[in-house]
This record gives structure tokens, C-alpha cells and sequence, in this order.
């Protein structure tokens, strides 16, 4: 079984800074690691290729130093490393990467499982996987918490709801993405560590695609940051208080009074 993990490189912090002329991130300084959730998207990739045999390949989307974050879970036993990167597909936003993706996806042959991480923490969005899902037509279920059965031709999951879990069956190919919840992902061995070192990187560019141009980078993505900013901390607060009908008028007062709905 071929199954592909996205990994996303990231700041190794929460608290990411940003530049309040630019509107940018400040990345200076900050160590870049593997998103978190995309550590355990590895793991069980691994675990499913320890039960049922294949090839675990992990892809990436970002500039050249995103190799390191490969080279990381290469060294934890994935097969492949495949990094996508060119200057087009620079300043894509959530569309234009799931977009890209799933094109860079397509180039790497008959895939039976994707495994994305829930979120990234820097973006924090959750769409990719999603999106990834949506561009090649593909089964999606996401918030994984355990893989309970699976097979050449379907997945039965586990699917973390707010109140408990539901199972879900879907054949395969498809898209999952996964939960902390879903295993503890393990170390780098030694042995892995030089594997790592020594691997190929297969870049691909924006010409292996067969994307249409006007759907990648910055061109491409329909959203656009117009701003970006910490909000202001406040502190205080007033207290609202009173019997009910009257409550509401003030609670609806104070917020138009705020200006955040018109
Ligand atoms: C409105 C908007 C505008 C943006 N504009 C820009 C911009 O101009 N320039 C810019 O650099 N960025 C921009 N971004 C950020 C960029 O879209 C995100 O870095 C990227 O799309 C991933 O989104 P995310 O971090 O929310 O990931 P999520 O959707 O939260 O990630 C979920 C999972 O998808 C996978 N994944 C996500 N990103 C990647 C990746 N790059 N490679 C492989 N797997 C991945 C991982 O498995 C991850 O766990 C913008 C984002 C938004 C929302």
C-alpha cells in the first residue's frame, strides 16, 4: 500500500511574533520543527505499513530549508521524501496549497491512503487536508483518533467527536487527518538518523505539476491578507447583569455599541 503524509514545517513555538510594518511572520530566531500533528500522521503511517506492508512517502510544500523537517521523519522510517518548491507557489494561501498539493501528490503514482495532521500550528487552519481531499475527489474523514481496521481496498476509523467517537468506514483511496490522540509517535534511531542524512530529496518545481498557472502562489490564492495583527490585550470588563428581556437588550447594546456587528 503507497500512502502519502503531509508535513508541514513550522515554527517551533505558539507565541510566533509578527511584524507589525510588514504584516509578516517573524521567523528569525525561531527554531523551525515538524508540526506536531504531523508527527503522528507519520507514526501511524508507519504502524500501517508495519501491519499490512508498502511505502510511507512524506511530502512537504515550502522553501528549500523545509528538507530538514523531511529529513526528521525520514529518520523515524519514512521511505521517501518529496519536497515541493519553486518560487511560483510561493505566497499560496490554504486554496492554492491544497491545490498544489494534490497536483504534486498526483506525480508520485497510485496512492491508497493520505494522512494529514489535524492542524498546523502556525496557520492553524485545518483546511489543507480538507482541501487536498476536495482537489483529487477523494473520501475525507477527519479528526482521527484511532485506525481500527484496514486493508488494500478500505479503513474503518475512529473518529474523535465532542461528546465520545464515531466509526466510520470509507474505502480507499482516501483522506484522513489525524488527532494527537492516535498514538505516541516514536524516536529517531540511530541507525535512522544516518539513513536520514544520506536520503535523496526529490524536489519537485512547479513545472512537474500540470497545474494551471493562474491557480498557484499568490496569483492564484483568492485569499488575501490585508492585515495582520496581535489583538490589543484589554483588561477590566464590565459585568452585565439583570432579568432576563432586559439582559438581552443590554448584552445587544453593548455589542453594537462595540462595533463588531453592524
Ligand atoms: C487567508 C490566508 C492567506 C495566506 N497568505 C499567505 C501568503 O501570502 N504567504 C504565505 O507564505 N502563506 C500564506 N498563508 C499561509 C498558508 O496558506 C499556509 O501556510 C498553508 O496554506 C497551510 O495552512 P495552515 O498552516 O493553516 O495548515 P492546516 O490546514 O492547519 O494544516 C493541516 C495539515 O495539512 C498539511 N499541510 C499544511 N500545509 C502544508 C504544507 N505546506 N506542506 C505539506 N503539508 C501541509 C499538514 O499535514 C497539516 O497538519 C495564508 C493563509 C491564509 C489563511
Amino acid at each position: 500500500m503507497n500512502i502519502v503524509v503531509c508535513i508541514k514545517q513550522v515554527p517551533g513555538t505558539t507565541q510566533v511574533k509578527i511584524n507589525p510594518d510588514t504584516g509578516t511572520l517573524v521567523r528569525d530566531s525561531v527554531e523551525a520543527v515538524v508540526n506536531p500533528f504531523d508527527e503522528f500522521a507519520v507514526e501511524e503511517a508507519l504502524r500501517i505499513r508495519e501491519r499490512i506492508g508498502g511505502t510511507v512517502k512524506v511530502i512537504t510544500m515550502g522553501p528549500p530549508q523545509a528538507e530538514t523537517a523531511l529529513r526528521s521523519v525520514v529518520a523515524m522510517g519514512a521511505d521517501e521524501a518529496h519536497l515541493v518548491s519553486d518560487r511560483a507557489i510561493a505566497g499560496s494561501d490554504t486554496w492554492a496549497t491544497s491545490y498544489t498539493l494534490a497536483k504534486a501528490i498526483r506525480t508520485l503514482g497510485d496512492t491508497s491512503l493520505i494522512i494529514c495532521g489535524k492542524q498546523a500550528i502556525d496557520g492553524d487552519t485545518a483546511q489543507v487536508g480538507p482541501g487536498i481531499a476536495e482537489m483529487l475527489d477523494l473520501p475525507f474523514v477527519a479528526w482521527v483518533r484511532k485506525v481500527e481496521e484496514i486493508d488494500e481496498s478500505k479503513i474503518r476509523v475512529e473518529r474523535m467527536m465532542e461528546d465520545g467517537y464515531d466509526v466510520v468506514d470509507t474505502p480507499l483511496p482516501a483522506l484522513i487527518t489525524v488527532v494527537k490522540e492516535i498514538n505516541e509517535p516514536r524516536m529517531a534511531s540511530l541507525k535512522g538518523k544516518m539513513r536520514a542524512k544520506k536520503a535523496k530529496i526529490n524536489t519537485i518545481t512547479a513545472a512537474d505539476l500540470d497545474a494551471e498557472e493562474h491557480k498557484i502562489g499568490l496569483k492564484g490564492s483568492p485569499t488575501q491578507v490585508l492585515r495582520s495583527f496581535v489583538p490589543e490585550r484589554k483588561s477590566g470588563g464590565e459585568k452585565i447583569t439583570g432579568e432576563l428581556p432586559e439582559l438581552v437588550d443590554k448584552i445587544k447594546t453593548t455589542i453594537l455599541d462595540l462595533g463588531v456587528i453592524k
